[in-house]
């Protein structure tokens, strides 16, 4: 029996590539030298840094105009760099979709005055915005998707300020229309590689020159590693990027995640059991919250996937209820197996039910 984790981060990463690191993991360039011994300033790791920008700028169709910094901190030191790094008028539009986005805009706060705009669902289940709302300020921030809501964006609207776009969980996972954002930022930890990485691609007219402790400044990372970076982290998500290509890039993983994310709804839609958390078409390709309306039968039902080899179903800490993440790395038997796993859990509840 082949043992998933749904985790929503960090999340599955492809067996074929985390066998293939293992296979060579004592011996990078020279016999008996790890890459992790590897120096970030060896001629060796700058072509894994040249092979890791490149299929990133395939993958997703990322101009010249446009900068890749590799940095630490998480998606969450992002919150305040970007703040700090683009501010001119010191205020900022943010779009309020959730626990990630709200983090966003608190960490802003520190650095100006912040106008939180309230999604719009359309009759379809949409999620969009007012984009009359976003005046004056240095930028518009958006989360493409909330990874603990399981919902995203189906319609970004045109507006005049550059669009900066936490794409943490769906970066790779489906098409994203890199040049109408100023900025996108994701940690690499659900479908690029191991934590420890984030990637920040960035329009270079947005870098400004600004009085900022160094690594805090995006202008010290431009075309350069300007520090020791998360070097094994880098080679994974390498190795990860060639995985991409070979399925057939990020047009295939977002095909694949539909029909992934489509068995799992379509199972919940129908079930006596199980209730989905979000309807309509802002449901996320790649995080799906349920519940079975009981907190005790939600535990019952993690402990019960478990024994069949199915880990990490539960919602995020901060709202409990289940969780199902299905990021590139996820096979499709991931999806099949839960939806297996759920019907047998479902019949079982049904005969205990009708012996009461
Ligand atoms: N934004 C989103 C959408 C996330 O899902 C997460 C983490 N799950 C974060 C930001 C924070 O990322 P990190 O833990 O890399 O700081």
């Amino acid at each position: 029996m082949s043992t998933y984790t749904y985790s929503a981060g960090p999340g599955m990463l492809p067996k074929e590539v985390m066998q293939e690191i293992q296979q060579h993991l004592l011996s990078f360039e020279h016999e008996g030298v790890s890459i992790i011994e590897t120096s970030h300033r060896s001629e060796s790791f700058q072509h894994v840094v040249d092979a890791l920008e490149a299929r990133l700028r395939r993958l997703m169709y990322i101009p010249e105009s446009y900068a890749l910094l590799w940095l630490q901190g998480g998606a969450t030191l992002q919150f305040s760099m970007l703040p700090m790094n683009l501010r001119n008028r010191n205020r900022f539009a943010y779009i309020d979709t959730g626990i990630w986005s709200k983090k966003a805009l608190e960490d802003a706060r520190h650095f100006g005055e912040v106008n939180v705009i309230h999604p719009i669902i359309d009759e379809t289940g949409g999620m969009s915005f007012e984009p009359s709302l976003a005046q004056d300020v240095d930028y518009l921030h958006v989360t493409l998707n909330n990874t603990i809501e399981g919902t995203r964006f189906t319609n970004i609207p045109d507006v005049d300020v550059p669009v900066i776009a936490d794409a943490s969980s769906n970066i790779l996972a489906e098409r994203i229309d890199v040049e109408r954002f100023g900025m996108i930022y994701a940690g690499a930890q659900k479908n690029i590689g191991p934590a420890g990485l984030t990637v920040v691609i960035i329009r270079r007219d947005l870098i400004q020159s600004m009085e900022l402790p160094s690594y805090l400044h995006y202008a010290s990372h431009v075309d350069t590693l300007f520090n020791t970076p998360s070097t094994f982290s880098m080679y994974v998500a390498e190795r990860v990027l060639k995985w991409v290509e070979d399925q057939g890039g990020v047009e295939a993983m977002e095909r694949l995640n539909r029909e992934k994310s489509e068995r799992v709804y379509s199972f919940l839609e129908q079930s006596h059991v199980f209730t989905p958390l979000v309807s309509g078409e802002r449901r996320s390709l790649t995080n799906i919250p349920f519940t079975t309306g009981d907190r005790d039968r939600d535990r019952n039902f993690q402990q019960f996937a478990r024994e069949h080899g199915l880990l990490e179903l539960g919602g995020h800490r901060s709202v409990g209820g289940l969780r199902a993440s299905l990021y590139n790395a996820m096979p499709l038997e991931g999806a099949e197996r839960l939806v297996d796993v759920m019907r047998a859990f479902e019949e079982e509840t049904n005969v205990s039910h009708q012996n009461i």
